[in-house]
């Protein structure tokens, strides 16, 4: 299997998971753009938003839920955070394996410009 994340899923690539249930993993971002950076990713092997089926809904708003509390866990929430889907190569996509982006943890103003 080529994808790096289902590897990570697998375990076959080794990563500093913060949260994992049947359908989710979060682990902690090998290159943070942000104080904390932590990527939400669903188990299954989904390429990107793009690849969305209505039958994805629950997981995706569990991916959203799951950034949420691993925003109160952190304590990021306290100064504000950013959730991000990157959508494609154009958007800065490198890895397609659906992911979403959690970035907080600044002290002072928060960057200009995204990831
Ligand atoms: P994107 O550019 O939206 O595809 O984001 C991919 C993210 O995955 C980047 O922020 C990378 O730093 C991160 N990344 C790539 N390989 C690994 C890895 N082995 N473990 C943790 N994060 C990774
Ligand atoms: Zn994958």
């Amino acid at each position: 299997m080529e994808c790096i994340f289902c590897k990570i899923v697998n375990k076959e690539l080794p990563s500093e998971i913060v949260y994992e249930d049947d359908e989710i993993l979060a682990f902690k971002d090998i290159n943070p753009k942000a104080p904390v950076h932590v990527l939400i990713i669903s188990k299954k092997h989904i390429g990107s938003v793009n690849e969305l089926k209505k039958e994805d809904k629950d997981l995706i708003g569990n991916l959203i839920l799951v950034a949420k509390n691993m925003a109160e866990k952190t304590e990021i929430n306290k100064i504000g955070y950013k959730l991000c889907f990157n959508v494609g190569k154009g958007a800065g996509q490198m890895v397609n394996h659906l992911h979403l982006h959690l970035l907080g943890g600044w002290t002072e103003s928060v960057p200009k410009h995204n990831i």
